[in-house]
């Protein structure tokens, strides 16, 4: 088994709903494969009191319990007792939106942690004094920071090297060059009436690939104009 090239270690009120996620497809691959090692850690397991309570009421009143720091920081505190962490992410609607630079940069990290928040949210000084990056999955709030730290997992695996055997389709996706990706089709070739373009049954590469950049930039200026802004490859 090759060293790994990224560690994550998730941790996480609801660890369930992870488990079963990062045991199939690419992530589960990338694991089997050894080039990505994940570890959930269920917060419960570091509360205090006997009844394995991790979270409490908001000072000054209102709706909603908060995530409390003592098991936050014993867990994480532990985890960097073992090792050093490039990152301490936690997923949280208010921080920096995710994108595929984002993902581009953490994929060269070696050890990062992904802190779930629950419930109304977690107390602030655990973003004050352990947290390094903020990471939104997009503006909206669902019920816990499981499915955002899946995400951050996903997108990350499938650019470390061997993960995705076809790495030359990886710079084709959405994004990496700042284009969206063109359309695609498989067999048949006419399905109902709708007939695959001829270019792309031509065998001629250099017009399938030309065609392919054409499209994708059309595409782009037609949904996402702005990241022709941002200076994509035109
Ligand atoms: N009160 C918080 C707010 O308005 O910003 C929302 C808390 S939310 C119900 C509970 C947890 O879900 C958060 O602590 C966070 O970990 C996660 N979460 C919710 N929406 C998210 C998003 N768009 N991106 C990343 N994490 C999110």
């Amino acid at each position: 088994m090759p060293e790994p090239r990224i560690r994550f270690d998730l941790v996480s009120a609801v660890p369930q709903l992870m488990t079963s996620f990062m045991e199939h497809s690419i992530v589960g691959r990338a694991r089997q494969k050894g080039l990505v090692d994940v570890h959930v850690h269920n917060l419960h397991d570091y509360a205090t009191d006997r009844f394995r309570h991790i979270d409490d009421t908001p000072y000054g009143g209102g709706a909603g319990m908060i995530l409390q720091c003592e098991p936050v920081f014993a867990c994480i505190e532990a985890l960097k007792a073992e090792r050093e962490y490039d990152e301490v992410i936690y997923l949280c609607p208010d921080g920096e939106l995710l994108t595929q630079e984002c993902a581009n940069q953490i994929s060269l990290q070696r050890n990062v942690i992904l802190l779930a928040g629950h419930y109304k949210g977690i107390d602030q000084r655990i973003r004050d004094v352990l947290v390094t990056r903020e990471i939104s999955i997009g503006d909206y709030v669902l019920s816990g920071g499981e499915l955002p730290a899946a995400v951050v997992v996903d997108c990350v695996a499938r650019l470390i090297p061997g993960v995705i055997s076809d790495a030359e389709s990886l710079l084709e996706d959405s994004f990496m060059t700042g284009l969206l990706d063109a359309p695609h089709y498989t067999k048949p070739a006419d399905f109902r009436g709708m007939v695959v373009p001829e270019v792309l049954r031509s065998g001629d590469h250099a017009k399938i690939k030309t065609w392919r950049h054409e499209q994708a930039l059309l595409k782009t200026q037609q949904r996402r104009p702005d990241l022709l802004d941002d200076g994509a490859s035109a």
